[in-house]
């Protein structure tokens, strides 16, 4: 145990300041985006099956609907530039601009050196749910993904469906390529419909039984041409454990709205980040 020094309590009392105010995040422009999703027409979707994970593709300019059926479910979702898989996800960055969960006008932002946003949330049927009591949310960018490594760690198992397992299997028979090749370049997710927190005294990550319910639905703009990647997560409702076969589990429907043509006017997609990459030399 360390010392306390005599003005504990005065350091600790310190006002937080924020790290990344976002007032000055470049805004998406949702009315637009909403006017043009009124007009869109279904172009596709796919079924993921319970413990399974599957891969979908979205057109910069088109939208794509995440969807509860049959039961209430968690999703783990992976987002690449279709076109080059070194532009990413960044949960990470995500969380430091928009906090540590995710709703509606905020944005899934791209690692480096894109730092751009790849998909923009246009609407979300659980953003009622707000933070509980017990501090947790919905839609996180606070966990991994359950992976059978860490599970190999804690208990000494092997367990195939973990998230992590099911995004690589997906991949790699998308792109038809080996799972060595396609393991590296899978990443910490958003935690579509997962209830998820810090516990107040240890700091933990906690998960909860998720509020979601068929219907419900969280829905997205493609900023950029995207590959996706979705596992129903072998946890289902993450109400009591993942990294087995013992909780109930449901399908996530994945579908792909294609806008009217010329509905998006002079929309074009974020151009990559702007930093000139000198780092100073
Ligand atoms: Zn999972």
């Amino acid at each position: 145990m360390s010392q306390v020094p005599a003005d504990a309590a005065a350091r600790r009392a310190v006002t937080p300041v924020i790290c990344y105010p976002n007032d000055t995040l470049p805004a998406p422009d949702l009315a637009r985006y909403r006017a043009t999703r009124e007009a869109a027409a279904k172009v596709s979707e796919v079924v993921v099956a319970p413990r399974e994970a599957a891969c979908f593709r979205v057109d910069a300019g088109q939208f794509f609907r995440i969807t509860s059926v049959e039961g209430p479910q968690v999703g783990d979702l992976n987002l690449w530039n279709a076109h080059d898989l070194s532009e990413r996800f960044y949960s990470g960055k995500t969380r430091a601009l928009h906090g540590t969960h995710v709703t509606t006008g905020e944005r899934l932002w791209s690692s480096f050196p894109h730092l751009r946003p790849m998909a923009t949330i246009i609407a979300d049927t659980l953003g009622w749910y707000g933070i509980d009591e017990f501090g947790g949310s919905v839609h996180d960018v606070i966990g991994t993904r359950c992976d059978p490594y860490t599970g190999n760690l804690l208990s000494g198992v092997q367990y195939h469906h973990c998230c992590h397992s099911n995004l690589t299997r997906a991949v790699a028979d998308e792109l038809g390529l080996s799972l060595a090749k396609v393991e590296p370049h899978v990443h910490d997710v958003l935690n579509v419909f997962m209830c998820t927190g810090f516990t107040r005294d240890t700091g933990q990550y906690f998960m909860k039984a998720s509020p979601v319910r068929p219907g419900d639905h969280l829905e997205f703009f493609a900023e950029i041409d995207l590959l996706g990647a979705l596992s129903a997560c072998p946890g289902g409702d993450c109400s009591a454990e993942h990294t087995s076969d013992s909780a109930a589990c449901f399908p996530l429907l994945v579908e792909v709205f294609a806008p009217a043509e010329g509905a998006l006017g002079d929309w074009q997609s974020p151009p990559r980040n702007g930093y000139d990459r000198s780092h100073g030399r």
